[in-house]
C-alpha cells in the first residue's frame, strides 16, 4: 500500500472543482507519484518525474496545471508533449475528465494525420491547453497557427519515449520556441543520458521525484501473472473463478467506481462479491468485511485505501485486477491472503503496456512471476461437469436424505412418457445447467480468446506448451504484422507530408536514417535486428519464426515485420534483449544456416547490398550504430534503468544448447 504519510486530495490545495471531478471518477487518494509532484508543480517549480507506465503521471501533472489555469485567458497556457497520437488522445481526454466541473475549459489534442483545418480552426476559437505530438506542434509554430507567447508551463510527456522514437531533436527545437521563464516539467520511465541531458539543459533548479521500490521477500504466497487487455480482464477473472479452488478472496482495482461495477458483475455470474471503498462508513465496511469473515460473502472487491488493515484468514487468494503504483502497494496487497500461517496465492493482471511493472515487482520480491495459464473455455466447461457430477454424488450418498418419493417421481414420468430414466436425467441435468451451460459451442470453441495464449510469454514454460502455442502464435504474428505495417507505414507517411507541407524542413532533421523502431499493437517498444538466412537458404517464414519463437521463448504477437531477402532477413523483436539470450540467438541454426541475429542498422526494403547508412553524428540515442561490433540494444542502453526489460528471457535450462530449429512447430 502507498505510505500513510500520503494526503488525500483534499490536503492538496487543488481547485475544489477538480477534487469534485476526482470524486466523481472514482480517485481515493493520490498515487504516490501524484503526491511528490503535486505540490512543487502548484507553486510553478520545474519537475524532473520517474516513474513507471501506470504510476498515475498524467493526474501528476493535470491536476495542479488545471488548478494554476485561467480560464479566462484563452490562449494556449499549458502545452503537453506526448509521443503518439494515441497518448495525446489519452491525455486530452484525463484533462477533460478532471476538468469537468470547470466551464468553458477546452484542452486540444492536435497529432500528425489530423485534419488541420479543424485544428486550424479550434486554435483560433481559444484553448487553454494543448497536447500534441512533436511533429505536428512543430508543423503549427512554423505556420505561427500555435501562439505560445502566454504558454506558463511545458510538460515532455513519455520522454524516454520520445526519444526512442527520435523526436528528441523536435522536442529541444519545441522548447526553444516557448517563452522565458516557463515551468516544465518532464516525465519519463527510465533517464538514459540524452534524457538527462534535456533535463539538466531545459530545467531550472528541478524538484526530482522518483518513485523507486524497497526489497522485500513474500515466501507463504504463490504468484503469478496474467497478460490480459483491459477488455479481456473480466473474461480471465471469471475463468479463473471457475477453476481454482478458493475460500475467500479479495480483488484489488484502482477506483471506487470500479470496485462496485466489478462487484456487480461478479454477482450478476453467481458470484457472492461485495464492494470495499473509501466512500463506503466506516461501519459500512466493517460490516462487508465481517460478512467475508462470516462467509456470507466470498470475494470483496477493494481499494488500497479501503483494504487497509483487512485481516481475514479465510481468504486464499488475492487477484490484482488493476496493477498496483508500485512495488510496495504489490506486496501489501497479497500480504492479505497467506496469513496465519497458511499458504496463499496471488495473482497479477498486466496489460501489455505495464509489463514493466511486473518487472520491477519481480526485482523487488526478488522471484520471478511465473505466467498463469488462463483455462480455455473447453477447460472451463469440463471443470464445470466435474463439478456437477460431485454435486449429484454428494446428495445420492448423503445418508440424511431419503430419495424414494423423487425416485417415485421418475419412475412414474418415465412410465406416463415412455422414456428411460437416463432421458429423464438428461432432460433434469439440461434444465440445470442454464445458468452455466455444461456444453460450450462451437463459435464459443472457435472464438476463445484464451485457448493459446498465456502459457508462453516469456519462455519459461514447457517444450509442449510453447509448441502447441507456436502455431497460434504465428497466426497472430502474420496478422499483427501486416496490420501493424500498413499502420505504420500510414503514420510515418502522415508525419512526413505533414511537415513537408508546412513549407520548410525544420532546422534538425528527424533521423529518417535510422532504423525504424516499429511497436507492435501490443505497444512494446520493438528493435529491428537482421538474420544472415534468407530465401536462397530454402527457408520459409514460419521456419524462422519458429526458431525465434522457441528459442526466444517469444509469444508471436511479439515477432513482427518478418521481412526476407535473398540472402538475409529482417524482424523486428522487443527492445532490451538480455544479453546471453542474444548470444544464444547468434549461434542457433535453421536449416544448418545459423542465423547470426544482429541489430539492424540500414535501409531495409533495397535488397540485398543495401548499404548499411551511417549514424547521425552524436547518433546518441536508442538505435544509430554501426553495424560491428554488433551488439543487442540492451549494452548501449546501459545508462537507463535495468529493471525495464520483462518480455524476453532466456529459458532457464542453463545447459541448452543451439539447435538445429528447422520444423519445432509441429
Ligand atoms: P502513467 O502515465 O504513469 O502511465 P496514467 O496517468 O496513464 O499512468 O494512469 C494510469 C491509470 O491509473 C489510469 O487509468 C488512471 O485513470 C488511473 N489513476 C491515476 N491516478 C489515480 C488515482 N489517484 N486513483 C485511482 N486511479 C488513478
Ligand atoms: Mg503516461
Amino acid at each position: 500500500m502507498v505510505s500513510p504519510s500520503i494526503s488525500s486530495f483534499a490536503d492538496l490545495a487543488l481547485n475544489p472543482l477538480i477534487i469534485k471531478a476526482l470524486s466523481q471518477v472514482g480517485y481515493e487518494q493520490p498515487s504516490p507519484i501524484q503526491a511528490a509532484s503535486i505540490p512543487p508543480l502548484l507553486e510553478g517549480k520545474d519537475l524532473l518525474g520517474v516513474a513507471q507506465t501506470g504510476t498515475g503521471k498524467t493526474a501528476a501533472f493535470a491536476l495542479p496545471l488545471l488548478t494554476n489555469i485561467d480560464v479566462l485567458q484563452e490562449s494556449p497556457q499549458v502545452l503537453v508533449l506526448a509521443p503518439t497520437r494515441e497518448l495525446t488522445i489519452q491525455v486530452a481526454e484525463a484533462f477533460k475528465k478532471y476538468a469537468q466541473n470547470l466551464k468553458g475549459f477546452h484542452v486540444l489534442p492536435i497529432y500528425g494525420g489530423q485534419d488541420m483545418g479543424g485544428q486550424l480552426r479550434q486554435l483560433q476559437r481559444g484553448v487553454h491547453i494543448v497536447v500534441g505530438t512533436p511533429g505536428r506542434i512543430m508543423d503549427h509554430l512554423r505556420r505561427k497557427s500555435l501562439n505560445l507567447d502566454k504558454l506558463k508551463t511545458v510538460v515532455l510527456d513519455e520522454a524516454d519515449e520520445m526519444l526512442r522514437m527520435g523526436f528528441i531533436d523536435d522536442v529541444e527545437w519545441i522548447l526553444d520556441h516557448t517563452p522565458k521563464g516557463r515551468q516544465v516539467a518532464l516525465f519519463s520511465a527510465t533517464m538514459p543520458p540524452p534524457i538527462k541531458r534535456v533535463a539538466d539543459r531545459y530545467l531550472v533548479n528541478p524538484t526530482e521525484v522518483r518513485i523507486e521500490s524497497s526489497t522485500t521477500t513474500v515466501e507463504a504466497i504463490e504468484q503469478a501473472y496474467v497478460q490480459a487487455r483491459n477488455d479481456q480482464k473480466l473474461d480471465a477473472l471469471t475463468r479463473i473463478l471457475e477453476v481454482e479452488a478458493f475460500d475467500g478472496m479479495m480483488i484489488f482495482v484502482r477506483t471506487k467506481n470500479a470496485t462496485v461495477e466489478l462487484a456487480e458483475k461478479l454477482e450478476a455470474r453467481g458470484y457472492s462479491a461485495a464492494a470495499l471503498n473509501g466512500d463506503m462508513t466506516q461501519a459500512l465496511r466493517e460490516r462487508t468485511v465481517a460478512n467475508l469473515k462470516k462467509e456470507k460473502i466470498d470475494i470483496l472487491v477493494a481499494t488500497d485505501v479501503a483494504a487497509r488493515g483487512v485481516d481475514v484468514p479465510r481468504i486464499t487468494h488475492v487477484v490484482n485486477y488493476d496493477v498496483p503504483y508500485d512495488t510496495d502497494s504489490y506486496v501489501h496487497r497479497i500480504g492479505r491472503t497467506g496469513r496465519a500461517g497458511r499458504t496463499g496465492k496471488a495473482v497479477l493482471f498486466v496489460t501489455p503496456r505495464e509489463m514493466y511493472m511486473l518487472r520491477s515487482i519481480e526485482k523487488a520480491t526478488r522471484g520471478e512471476i511465473p505466467p498463469m495459464k488462463i483455462p480455455s473455455s473447453k477447460e472451463v466447461a469440463d471443470q464445470r461437469v466435474t463439478a456437477f457430477k460431485q454435486q449429484i454424488k454428494d446428495v445420492l450418498v448423503s445418508d440424511e436424505l431419503s430419495l424414494d418419493f423423487f425416485e417415485g417421481i421418475v419412475s412414474d414420468f418415465c412410465l406416463e412418457n415412455a422414456c428411460t430414466a437416463e432421458q429423464m436425467a438428461a432432460t433434469l441435468a439440461y434444465m440445470m445447467q442454464k445458468a452455466r451451460p455444461l456444453q460450450i459451442s462451437e463459435k464459443e470453441l472457435k472464438h476463445d480468446q484464451f485457448a493459446f495464449n498465456q502459457d508462453q510469454g516469456r519462455g519459461d514454460r514447457g517444450d509442449r506448451g510453447r509448441r502447441d502455442e507456436g502455431r497460434d502464435g504465428r497466426g497472430r504474428r502474420e496478422r499483427g504484422a501486416r496490420e501493424e505495417g500498413r499502420g505504420r507505414r500510414d503514420e510515418g507517411r502522415g508525419k512526413r507530408d505533414d511537415s513537408r507541407s508546412a513549407g520548410d524542413r525544420p532546422e534538425r532533421k528527424r533521423r529518417d536514417s535510422e532504423p525504424r523502431q516499429a511497436r507492435p499493437e501490443s505497444d512494446v517498444p520493438m528493435v529491428k535486428y537482421r538474420l544472415e538466412v534468407g530465401k536462397h537458404h530454402n527457408i520459409t517464414a514460419g521456419d524462422i519464426v519458429g526458431a525465434i519463437a522457441n528459442e526466444a521463448g517469444l509469444e508471436g504477437q511479439y515477432i513482427n515485420n518478418l521481412r526476407m531477402f535473398d540472402d538475409y532477413s529482417t524482424v523486428d523483436l522487443p527492445e532490451g534483449m538480455p544479453k546471453d539470450l542474444y548470444r544464444h540467438l547468434q549461434k542457433v541454426k535453421v536449416k544448418s544456416q545459423p542465423i547470426n541475429i544482429s541489430q539492424f542498422d540500414g535501409a531495409d526494403s533495397s535488397g540485398d547490398d543495401a548499404p548499411a547508412r551511417k549514424p547521425r553524428s552524436g547518433g546518441r540515442d536508442f538505435g544509430s550504430r554501426d553495424k560491428a561490433p554488433r551488439s543487442s540494444s540492451r549494452d548501449r542502453d546501459s545508462g537507463s534503468s535495468e529493471g525495464d526489460r520483462p518480455i524476453m528471457r532466456r529459458k532457464p535450462s542453463g545447459d541448452r544448447k543451439p539447435r538445429e530449429n528447422s520444423r519445432n512447430r509441429d
